[in-house]
């Protein structure tokens, strides 16, 4: 990562920085609920960077609430770039909400946005992940799509020993 993000107010910082040049914060401080409560309020932070870095923090962290918003933005958002973000984050979620949230970031019209999410249920790689990808991204128009949804068994790199399968 080249920047560091404030965890109370979001500016970038150097990645060796400590403290926080905006808001004097702690950049090393440790992830709370109330982080998480910012990261969910910074989905809707003017600067696109910031959203999008956001987003995947809360991919990372994994909590219930920041899913919960993830979800609510697949839906509602219409922002290219912030969609692409909470595909690849959704992708850390192994749960129905993350699949079916997936799912509707599949069928957008944005091919960057359906490509990560098509990523992304691979990642998750339940049966009813794989279920959305043969029934929506098999029949995508974009060839990119339509492979990525092939490919379903390959979750883990070293599956080798199934690439003579079929
Ligand atoms: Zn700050």
């Amino acid at each position: 990562m080249v920047t560091k993000f404030c965890p109370r107010c979001f500016a970038m910082n150097k990645p060796t920085a400590e403290r926080c040049e905006k808001c004097g914060a702690d950049l090393d401080e440790p992830i709370g609920s109330d982080y998480i409560d910012r990261l969910i309020h910074a989905l809707e932070h003017p600067e696109p960077n910031t959203r999008a870095m956001a987003a995947q923090l809360l991919g990372r962290i994994g909590s219930e609430r920041g899913l919960n918003a993830l979800c609510k933005k697949a839906i509602t958002s219409r922002d290219m770039a912030l969609l692409e973000a909470v595909a690849e984050a959704l992708g850390n979620f192994r749960t129905q909400e993350a699949v079916w949230a997936l799912a509707h970031l599949l069928r957008t019209s944005w091919l960057s946005v359906r490509v990560r999410a098509a990523e992304a249920l691979r990642r998750i790689g339940t049966e009813q992940a794989l279920t959305v990808l043969r029934e929506v991204g098999a029949n995508d128009q974009s060839p990119l799509v339509r492979r990525i949804a092939s490919e379903q068994k390959t979750t883990a790199r070293k599956g080798d020993s199934d690439a003579n399968e079929r």
